[in-house]
């Protein structure tokens, strides 16, 4: 019999819309990346946020889930492209300039990896300063320490301005 050894590894992906229907976005990102990227062994509540970095009157709903995939962080990062482009997302942030979107999708921890691609930061850089990330973040992994921070999430979460 095969045995398949490839190693999985343990991954955080943060999600977010303010387009459309939104919780139907999420589900539907949540569908394509348990087809493409690999078992989700825990997903978040939906959290109704603010906008950050723009201003819109359409409140996003964010989420977080916890995937195990055998993919490397840069055939991740494709992949979580490609799944915003297959649901319509148009344009990507420049020069840190948001606008409203049918689906974004962040990769926030892939193990205990430190990276500085040019492409992709790992773990995410914003993590500890978002709200919208932290808050389902700490549902699922509150007590996962972060590699640069050595901070809990749930002390990260415990740390934002009120
Ligand atoms: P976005 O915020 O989705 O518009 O992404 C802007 C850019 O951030 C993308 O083109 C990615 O190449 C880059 N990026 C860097 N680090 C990450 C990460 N950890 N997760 C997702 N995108 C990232």
């Amino acid at each position: 019999m095969l045995e398949c050894k490839e190693k999985k590894h343990v991954v955080y992906i943060g999600l977010g819309s303010n387009l459309g229907d939104r919780g139907e976005n999420l589900l539907h990102a949540i569908e394509k990346i348990e087809e493409r990227i690999g078992q989700v062994v825990a997903t978040s509540a939906f959290y109704v946020t603010e906008p950050v970095g723009f201003r819109s009157d359409n409140q996003f709903l964010n989420a977080a889930c916890e995937v195990e995939t055998s993919l490397s962080p840069l055939e991740l990062l494709d992949v979580t492209q490609s799944i915003e482009r297959d649901m319509g997302r148009l344009a990507k942030s420049h020069d840190n300039v948001y606008s409203d979107r049918i689906i974004d999708i962040d990769i926030l921890l892939y193990d205990d990896l430190i990276v500085h691609y040019p492409e992709l930061t790992l773990p995410h850089p914003h993590i500890q300063e978002r709200t919208f990330v932290l808050l389902p973040l700490a549902e699922i992994a509150a007590g996962y320490i972060h590699p640069v921070l050595h901070k809990t999430i749930s002390q990260l979460k415990g740390e934002l301005p009120l």
